[in-house]
Formats: structure tokens, C-alpha cells, sequence
């Protein structure tokens, strides 16, 4: 048996840094990623035999807990049948057929392998629809890691971002506008100015790549008006959101009709699927129809697609996401009531399978309020009560996850072991 130090150490001898993909390597938290070698329902096991109770949920996927049987099984009658072909399937097109009828602004949708592929080619699709050059993005809002994405915020509201990452040069950057979130007169101010330019606005509607950030009253529906008058591109990124916080995503619990929406995590399953779709006359203009570009080898891939529809298939039952917000707010409210109680300053938010843990007194509403809170206390928090056999995100600045087997006696448990380590966090 290896430890999970040993493998770590091993693993940074081939894989730089240790991983493959960078959250997963406990920078921000310090320490030693654990070794996953199962997981079962709520709960993951490392390399060491260790259990614990799972809230990362694969980031996202695993809204049914962890390797369901039904899943499973679709995964292996798929598999028995050929792992690839490169030509159309049935199960792709039943796929994209249960995506349209699931959410009503998708009248087409193309299959891609995973969220940024969606995302970049949502981005492409605008500016080739619109002839338009710029985009808006939101502070704080991850969308993948194509190079335009990859920007931060200038100083000034309306200067030019710069990219967040090495490697991408500040021209890809240069039509990239990064907003604040929740802040409606930035985004018209952008418009005033740049307005015959922008191609499009993307969004996550919930945010959950900077912890989590709902949008406040209106803010969707703002951005919906002016990009209607503007002629600009709506686009909801529901890589995270959709089908986590509800059967609709952010679209459905807001009544807010987005252009075209970017979807991966759930939809596959905890396989390779994302989705790029939305109207029928935006979306004529992908190759072969039109002129915007985008191919897979491994798009539609039928192993995946198959996780894919076996879990939509699951999500569907009855008062499933009642269940899923339930437990959820059960968790964050527990949380809340237990640090509170010990005098530490914390709050919690919820919204379906989807939670946000914040070392501050009150839920944030952007990028700068949610980095101003106790990272510290986080770090002391996440290690303690992982020590105790929960996992956390390893991050003060990612949302948590609840599946369909977090049943009370989980949650319950999560928070008789919260309640010592904020006991001792007093100390
Ligand atoms: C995870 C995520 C992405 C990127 O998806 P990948 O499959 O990791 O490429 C894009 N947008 C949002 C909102 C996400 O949460």
C-alpha cells in the first residue's frame, strides 16, 4: 500500500505539480491531496483505505452520489458495444433530444467533451453570428480555460483586462471586457461605449467558481434587456448550474431566457459530455451549416453519452431536486448555526445541490467581497474536519456540493464533526 504522501511524491516526479488539474494539488490549503482509488454514494476512499464524506461530488457530476449502479451498469452495456466510432449515433441524438426538452431556450444543441470546449465555442459562435469582436465576462466567473477567458480585471471599470495566465498574450485579451458581478451600470456603462462591438455577455448565473455568488434582483434580467437592445449574444454558462440547482438550471428558477448555453458536469454523468446550444438561427451558423468552426474526434462519444442520459433519466423522478435543496440547506444552515454558536464569523448560502461556505459575517455578492474573508480560518476549518473524514473543496474560493445520498444521517454526521472543529477553531 502507498501512502498519499508517497504517491504524491511520485506523481510530481511525471505530472507537473502532481496533478492534472491545478485546485486538486491543495495549493491555496497546504498539505497533501488524497489519493482517491473509490468512491461509493456520499463517500470517496483514499489509497490509505481512509472514508470520507465527499462534498467536492467530482466538482459537480456526481448529483446522484457516487458510481450509481444504474450509471454504472449504462456505462458497461455502452462499453460492450465499442468504445468509439467516429460516426453519428442513436444515443447522441436522444441526448440532445432530452437537453431541448428539458430547457426551453435550447432548439439545437451540438455535443462537445467538456465545459471549456463549450464555452469556446459558444464565444466563437457569437462573434461569427454577430460579426462582433468583443465580449463581456464577469470578475470572479470561470468559464473554462480557452485563452480570451483567461483574464482579470484591469484596475478602472472599463480598462482593458490583462491575462490572467501565462502564455496567453495581452492581444488575445484585448476584446475581453471583465466586469464586476451583480453590478448592472458597469455592464451598461461597457455598452454605452463598446456597444456596437460586443458580440456577447457570458455569464455563469449562479456563480460557483469564485465560492458561491448569487445574482442579485434583477441582475439577469438587466443583462438580458441590454443585450436585447444591443443586439448582443446572451450567454448562460450552466456548466456548473445547470441541472445542480434545479430541473432547469438558473435559466428555469429565473424565468431569464438566455441566447445560447454552455452545459458539461452533470450531463455526463461523471463522464466527458459537455453541450453548446440554444436558438435554432444562432446555432445554423456551426460548421457544416455555417461558417463557424468546431469539430471533436471524441464529441458524442456513446460511453459517455450513455452516463449522460442514464443520470438525466434519474434526475427526473418526482420531488428529486426538493429532496436535493433540503439536504443542501440542511447542511449550509447546520453550518452556519454551529460556527455562530462558537463566535466565529461565518455565513452559508444554498441553492439546489449547490452550497457556499464563507469565513465572514455576512454571503458576499462579488468578487471583492467574497475575497475579503478569513482564508485562514477556512484553511484551519478544511484541514480539521478532513482530518476527521470530510472533504471539502480545498479552496475558500470553490462551491460545495450535496448529492442525492447525502441522507441526514451524512449530513448529520458532517455536522456533530463541524461542531468540534469550530469548538476548537475558538481556542
Ligand atoms: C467547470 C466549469 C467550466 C469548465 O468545464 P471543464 O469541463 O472543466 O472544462 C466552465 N464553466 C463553468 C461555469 C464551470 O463550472
Amino acid at each position: 500500500m502507498s501512502s498519499n504522501a508517497q504517491l504524491f511524491d511520485r506523481a510530481c516526479r511525471s505530472i507537473p505539480g502532481g496533478v492534472n488539474s491545478p485546485v486538486r494539488a491543495f495549493r491555496s490549503v497546504g498539505g497533501t491531496p488524497r489519493f482517491i482509488k473509490r468512491a461509493q454514494g456520499p463517500y470517496v476512499w483514499d489509497e490509505e483505505g481512509t472514508r470520507y464524506i465527499d462534498y467536492v461530488g467530482s466538482w459537480g457530476p456526481a448529483i446522484l452520489g457516487h458510481a450509481h449502479p444504474d450509471v454504472v451498469e449504462a456505462v458497461r452495456t455502452a462499453a460492450l458495444d465499442g468504445l468509439s466510432f467516429g460516426a453519428p449515433t442513436k444515443a447522441e441524438v436522444e441526448l440532445a433530444e432530452v437537453l431541448i426538452e428539458r430547457l426551453p431556450s435550447l432548439e439545437r444543441v451540438r455535443l462537445v467533451s467538456s465545459g471549456t470546449e463549450a464555452t469556446m465555442t459558444a464565444i466563437r459562435l457569437a462573434r461569427g453570428a454577430t460579426g462582433r469582436a468583443k465580449i463581456v465576462k464577469f470578475e470572479g466567473c470561470y468559464h473554462g480555460h480557452s485563452d480570451s477567458l483567461l483574464v482579470k480585471a484591469g484596475s478602472g471599470l472599463l480598462t482593458l483586462g490583462n491575462p490572467s495566465s501565462a502564455g496567453v498574450p495581452p492581444e488575445f485579451v484585448a476584446h475581453t471586457l471583465t466586469l464586476e458581478y451583480n453590478n448592472l451600470q458597469a455592464v451598461q456603462a461597457a455598452f454605452d461605449q463598446h456597444g456596437a462591438d460586443i458580440a456577447c455577455v457570458i455569464v455563469e448565473p449562479v456563480a460557483g467558481n469564485m465560492n458561491l455568488i448569487k445574482p442579485a434582483e434583477g441582475f439577469l434580467q438587466g443583462l438580458r434587456d441590454v443585450c436585447s437592445r444591443h443586439g448582443a449574444v446572451l450567454i448562460f454558462d450552466e456548466v456548473m448550474t445547470g441541472f445542480r440547482v434545479g430541473p432547469q438550471g438558473v435559466q428555469g428558477l429565473s424565468g431569464v431566457t438566455p441566447d445560447l448555453t454552455t452545459l458539461a458536469k452533470v450531463i455526463g454523468g461523471g463522464m466527458p459530455v459537455g453541450a453548446v446550444g440554444g436558438r435554432a438561427d444562432l446555432m445554423q451558423h456551426m460548421a457544416p451549416l455555417g461558417g463557424v468552426y468546431q469539430a471533436g474526434t471524441l464529441s458524442g462519444n456513446p460511453v459517455a453519452v450513455a452516463a449522460g442520459l442514464a443520470t438525466l433519466r434519474l434526475i427526473a423522478q418526482p420531488g428529486f431536486y426538493e429532496q436535493l435543496s433540503r439536504q443542501t440547506l440542511r447542511l449550509a444552515d447546520g453550518l452556519q448555526q454551529r460556527a455562530r454558536a462558537a463566535g466565529i464569523p461565518f455565513a452559508a448560502d444554498a441553492i439546489g445541490g449547490m452550497f457556499g461556505l464563507y469565513f465572514r459575517d455576512t454571503v458576499p455578492a462579488s468578487f471583492a467581497e467574497v475575497s475579503d474573508s478569513d482564508t485562514d480560518a477556512f484553511k484551519q476549518f478544511f484541514h480539521a474536519m478532513l482530518d476527521r473524514g470530510v472533504h471539502f473543496a480545498p479552496s475558500a474560493f470553490e462551491a460545495g456540493f450535496v448529492s442525492a445520498t447525502h441522507d441526514d444521517s451524512v449530513i448529520d454526521a458532517t455536522l456533530d464533526i463541524a461542531e468540534a472543529v469550530f469548538g476548537e477553531m475558538k481556542k
